[in-house]
């Protein structure tokens, strides 16, 4: 249930950040289909008597970039259409605000209504399109596209906000999906960035995981992180990293979400002609109110030439782990 801290969202929306998204919707209505990451992609919500889907890719030409949009999928709905010998017409188009941006609205008949607001979202350098289909449009349908429309964020100053099946984290924007799964009782997300100069490149990553049912899979380690980390994900996590052999000591343990974490962390340096040296920091933890355990790191690699002096950014790593951690509600 979304107890906003913002005020004024009604008591049964669920918060969905995806891919630099953000936007509120019926709790019945769920997350069931994605690909792509914050450049280019979508994803699909439903439920019994809907289906909301979003899709946005990058501005190319920008001064007819909206109207080409309109243009491709109206052209696209039409084919569709055609396909299956359907009959199709438009019958609304107009122009409209989207999170104070210029858009189109556009009611398109064919088997079902469909209603598409297409807008071009500068900040965020992408142009995107939410389609809205309901078995019928009745007032309900009605006030979910509302809800949908007005509590939508495309773009932000700061952290992207990532929310989804009861995790919520914020992470640098510069960081784009790189994989996503989610099965029965577990979830992964990784996030990843990479610079490559001639001289160096440099990655960035955020590992997020969770195991759902905690206390009976695990049940001789879920109340100690760290051994549920040595015993039942270490391997798995090095698999993740393709490291075989890294080594993690416990350097701590800290609050979060009214749970106690351990923190664990792995250094290495390696290679002969390049030098590559990684700092990897993991926080493990049991959340009773979901009976999850979590494990939430971020992994920072630089590999240089060996004449340079490798400077691996130890402040920038530790400073972005601990945001990451401050920013993560686990329930
Ligand atoms: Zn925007
Ligand atoms: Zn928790």
């Amino acid at each position: 249930m979304m107890v906003s801290k913002e005020g004024g969202f009604t008591v049964g929306l669920k918060e969905i950040g995806w891919n630099g998204f953000l936007i509120r919707v019926p709790e019945e209505m769920h997350f069931t289909r994605q690909g792509g990451n914050a450049k280019e992609g979508t994803f699909v919500i439903e439920s019994e008597e809907g289906i909301i889907d979003l899709s946005w890719r990058p501005i190319q030409e920008e001064p007819q970039s909206l109207l080409s949009a309109v243009e491709t999928i109206i052209d696209y709905a039409k084919k569709e259409a055609k396909k299956k010998g359907l009959k199709f017409s438009i019958k609304e188009k107009q122009r409209v605000l989207v999170n104070k941006h210029d858009a189109f609205y556009l009611l398109v008949k064919s088997a079902v209504e469909e209603r598409y607001y297409i807008w071009l979202c500068k900040e965020s350098g992408r142009i995107a399109s939410v389609r809205f289909i309901f078995k019928e449009f009745d007032e309900k349908a009605k006030r979910i596209i509302k809800q949908f429309l007005s509590s939508l964020r495309c773009h932000t100053d700061g952290n992207n906000v990532w929310s989804l099946l009861k995790i919520r984290f914020e992470a640098p924007k510069s960081l784009l999906l790189t994989e996503s799964r989610f099965g029965v009782g577990r979830a992964h997300i990784t996030l990843a960035e990479k610079e490559v100069s001639a001289l160096e490149e440099r990655t960035r990553s955020i590992h997020v995981d969770y195991f759902s049912v905690a206390n009976l899979i695990f049940k001789d380690t879920y109340q100690d992180p760290g051994r549920w980390f040595e015993k039942n994900y270490k391997k798995e996590f090095r698999k993740m990293l393709k490291k075989w052999r890294i080594k993690f000591d416990t350097i701590g343990e800290r609050e979060l979400g009214g749970h106690k974490a351990v923190i664990k962390e792995a250094r290495t340096t390696s290679g002969l002609l390049t030098r590559g040296s990684e700092i990897c920091s993991v926080a493990c933890w049991y959340c009773e109110d979901m009976n999850r355990m979590y494990s939430v790191a971020v992994r920072s690699r630089i590999v240089r030439f060996v004449f340079l002096k490798r400077r691996l950014k130890e402040e920038e790593h530790n400073e972005m782990f601990d945001s990451l951690l401050r920013s993560f509600k686990c329930h």
